[in-house]
């Protein structure tokens, strides 16, 4: 796998109305003269993600900044003139890209700042002609993707606490009892769980004298 270090989001500047997948934008871009699509993920309308280019294989979506990215377009961009910029975006396609660059970060370790609109790495990377694409506002995009991080990881801590508290339970569940056995006796039960005869007895009430029978269960 090729180094990544951008994720880079665009628009594939087609009205809210076209139904665009992959295999579209794969035609369109045969026709530019291309090997095909150029970006690696296209997300459509509904929110469903198309694969585009192999993630190994370096994009052509951003000129002069492809090697080291990964190209994500989101199907419209532009009104119903076909040509005027619109973020006519659903909140199924904001949510899958989200969900998508969010895995594609811990994949590649791609930091937030490094999830870039195609006109930011144009602004402040490559210095190219200034573009719309993606149209939608990449501060509230990021911000998305940094609060799921942050619910992650408020999930993880939870499940954390849960996992100690099910094996506390656990050790506290298997020492809490003993089965009596042939040869037992209230003495050595007691030092074999460190603890004394008078606490065993103060926990099984049941236990008269000395008298423990195997198959006994008792609170240790
Ligand atoms: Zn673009």
């Amino acid at each position: 796998m090729r180094a990544i270090t951008h994720i880079v989001m665009h628009c594939t500047a087609t009205p809210a109305t076209s139904d665009i997948g992959a295999a579209d934008v794969h035609r369109w871009h045969l026709q530019r003269g291309w090997s095909g699509i150029g970006y690696h993920f296209v997300i459509r309308r509904n929110g469903a993600v198309e694969p585009g280019r192999a993630l190994e294989k370096k994009g052509a979506h951003v000129s002069g900044f492809n090697a080291k990215s990964i190209g994500i377009s989101l199907a419209g961009g532009v009104g119903a003139n076909g040509q005027t910029p619109v973020d006519n975006f659903t909140e199924d396609q904001l949510l899958t890209a989200r969900d998508l660059v969010f895995d594609l970060m811990a994949t590649y370790g791609v930091p937030i700042d490094n999830v870039m609109g195609h006109n930011e790495v144009i602004a402040q990377i490559t210095h190219g002609a200034p573009k719309a694409c993606p149209v939608f506002s990449m501060d509230r995009f990021r911000a998305i993707i940094t609060d799921l991080q942050d619910a992650e990881v408020d999930v993880e801590v939870v499940e954390q606490w849960g996992s100690d508290m099910a094996d506390d339970d656990e050790v506290e569940e298997s020492a809490r009892t003993h089965t009596v056995v042939s040869g037992d006796t209230l003495w050595g039960i007691a030092n074999r769980y460190g603890t004394t005869i008078a606490e065993i007895r103060t926990a099984n009430p049941s236990i008269s004298g000395d008298l423990i029978q195997p198959g006994d269960v008792i609170r240790v």
